[in-house]
């Protein structure tokens, strides 16, 4: 039976020439899991987000998927492991439309042939499939507008349909409320809650009401360190978590 962690970290650090940035950093993230990291700015969360997606190497530490070592795995493996990220700034083509927007990213695991997904039967099912995720993420009545048109909130669901096309066993989300008036974060956050059924989810968020409201788990880094971790309940409690935030 596959283990309950599907991604833990040992002793994770990044120094930037003598500066650490993240420092000793052992998550262990459960399978199935809306799992949060925050902490104030400068905490480290980003790095930790480019140390797992591999855009950084770290000093020191180790990072297992799955209960393999990705340590020295490259990012473009990392992802076809099944860990992917969605970017906190807006990765959507503007000028392609939005059904386009996901079927690019359906193109992908075919490979590059050409040829092969032109074929028209090809092309029909990888139309059939992107409608399935636009409907799955309420886009399906905007498919064949230009990205570009999409207000924010609905981009942001467009982003996250791009990257359930790639069929990530686990999505590393970077803030994705951040932006955001009440209604789209009502709509994201089910989103999020919908797709977290089958697949483990890694997100840094700053809305705390949003993470309360979502997250099984969370870790509190600060200074590059983990300050606390454990249910909502248990870490907003936390004396150094109220420290870190409101500095008193
Ligand atoms: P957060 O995402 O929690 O706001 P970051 O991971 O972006 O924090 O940054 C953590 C610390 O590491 C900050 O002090 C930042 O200035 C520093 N840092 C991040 N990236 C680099 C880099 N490439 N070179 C030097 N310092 C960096």
């Amino acid at each position: 039976m596959a283990s309950d962690v599907i991604l833990e970290t040992r002793g994770l650090t990044k120094e930037f020439r003598g500066f650490v940035a993240v420092r000793d950093v052992s998550l262990r993230v459960k399978r199935g899991s809306i799992h949060a990291l925050i902490g104030p700015n400068g905490a480290g969360k980003t790095t930790v987000f480019n140390l797992l997606t591999k855009f950084l190497q770290p000093s020191n530490g180790n990072i297992l998927f799955n209960g393999r070592d990705i340590t020295a795995v490259k990012p473009a493996d990392v992802a076809r492991l099944g860990i992917i990220r969605s970017f906190q700034i807006s990765a959507v083509f503007p000028h392609l439309t939005v059904l386009e927007n996901v079927r690019v990213g359906l193109q992908r695991p075919l490979g590059n042939s050409f040829q092969f997904w032109k074929s028209e039967s090809v092309l029909d099912r990888l139309n059939g499939r992107a409608m399935e995720l636009l409907e799955d993420v309420g886009l399906a009545g905007y498919a064949h507008r230009p990205a570009a048109e999409l207000p924010y909130g609905r981009k942001r669901a467009l982003e996250i349909a791009t990257t359930l096309a790639l069929e990530p066993e686990m999505l590393l989300l970077d803030e994705p409320m951040a932006g955001m008036g009440h209604e789209d974060i009502d709509r994201i956050a089910a989103l999020i809650k919908r797709v977290s059924a089958n697949r483990t989810i890694l997100m840094v968020e700053h809305n705390l009401s949003v993470v309360s409201n979502l997250s099984d788990w969370i870790t509190v880094l600060a200074r590059g360190e983990v300050l606390a971790e454990g249910p909502y309940a248990e870490v907003s409690r936390h004396p150094k978590v109220r420290e870190a935030y409101m500095g008193s």
